[in-house]
């Protein structure tokens, strides 16, 4: 397990599917701003043509390293891919990059759609070639794929043929209902690969309807996918995306992670994870979540009993296992944890005993 990982972000997307979530095209840009900061690879944008407010965004994009990526579906059937004005709005954006969901599961086909497979598979090849045909570089959501190959993998598998072959560079298996547990993933994706699919063209789009869409992340990387989809803070419709929150410093602090990927994320992205985790969800106007892993005003802070006396003696017992506790602590920069007389304040530093011993600060203190 060695390789580049590939991270896309879809808050601007699918993030925006969160209830009462309505990003202005302004507020668009300043997260697609943080996101850039970071290193993020891939930053899709929105669907031109579906919502004005996307339109908006892309007509006035902010310029970024990352890659602006616009989103739509595979062209319809009974019109060519040149002639589909749902395709052509999403062209019109200009991105370097475009993504179509398109079906792989063959009831969705026949039910949702009302066509042949025959036929499904023919817009999913002609779209792709006229991405690439425009010269985008073109990514395939394959839609609700897991549950499309346990019902009959060999069409699943087709439609992610016929878009690599037309030029598609990745084709990422969504668990679009989030009903899909880890091991499963990890088997369909390895059985995917095995099936002829590089694990190099390969990503994972997961949803949190079990509380599993950052460990299902996970077992697809450990079966061979190399490219990543989620959101900041876990944003998405129902019950969320993947956490980029928490998959990002997983990803980067984590073994076997750490030592077997690269990624785009810049060094000094970590320290600004915990500013762009706040700064979203004061743009959503919303408390932030205390207890989010890595970036949450809890995480790494105890309250007095058993795990603030051990960590008073050593932090390593109570702490994240990594092969330097102190790694994770010092990448977020929390000054001053929760303190009250029964909490403990735990110090980003390696002089912690001697700071574990100052007295609590106040509770305006709080961060
Ligand atoms: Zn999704």
């Amino acid at each position: 397990m060695s390789g580049r990982l590939y991270l896309y972000d879809t808050t601007l997307r699918d993030g925006q599917q969160t209830q009462g979530v309505q990003f202005s095209a302004a507020e668009k840009a300043e997260i697609a701003r943080m996101l850039d900061e970071i290193g993020v690879d891939y930053i899709e944008g929105g669907w031109p043509g579906a919502n004005p407010t996307d339109s908006d965004f892309f007509a006035a994009a902010p310029q970024t390293q990352a890659r602006m990526t616009a989103f739509g579906m595979t062209k319809r059937a009974g019109r060519s891919a040149e002639n589909d004005d749902v395709l052509a709005a999403v062209l019109d954006a200009r991105t370097k990059a475009v993504c179509l969901v398109g079906k792989t599961h063959p009831f969705h086909v026949r039910e949702a759609l009302g066509i042949t497979l025959e036929e499904n598979r023919d817009n999913i090849r002609a779209s792709i070639a006229h991405l690439v045909a425009q010269g985008r570089e073109a990514l395939f959501d394959a839609e609700h794929f897991f549950d499309g190959y346990l019902d009959d993998p060999d069409y699943a598998l087709s439609c992610l043929r016929v878009a690599l072959d037309a030029g598609a560079r990745w084709v990422v298996l969504c668990d679009t209902n989030g009903g899909t547990l880890p091991a499963r993933i990890h088997e369909i994706t390895a059985a995917v690969i095995a099936a002829g699919i590089p694990g190099d063209n390969l990503g994972i789009h997961t949803h949190d309807d079990t509380g599993n869409a950052v460990a299902c992340t996970l077992a697809a990387v450990d079966a061979g996918a190399r490219h990543i989809q989620g959101t900041l803070n876990g944003l998405g419709e129902r019950c969320g995306n993947a956490s980029l929150t928490s998959l990002i410093p997983t990803l980067m602090l984590k073994e076997p992670y750490a030592s077997a990927f690269t990624t785009g994320i810049h060094p000094e992205a970590l320290p600004r994870m915990v500013r762009i985790s706040r700064r979203l969800d004061e743009i959503l106007n919303r408390p932030s979540q205390r207890d989010l892993p890595y970036v949450g005003a809890s995480a790494f802070a105890h309250k007095a009993g058993l795990h603030a006396s051990a960590i008073l003696k050593t932090p390593r017992p109570t702490s994240i296992s990594t092969p330097n506790p102190w790694e994770i602590r010092a990448s977020f920069p929390c000054p001053i944890r929760r303190a009250s007389r029964t909490c403990v304040p735990v110090w980003p530093r390696p002089d912690w005993r001697s700071r574990a011993r100052i007295p609590p600060f106040r509770a305006s203190s709080i961060w």
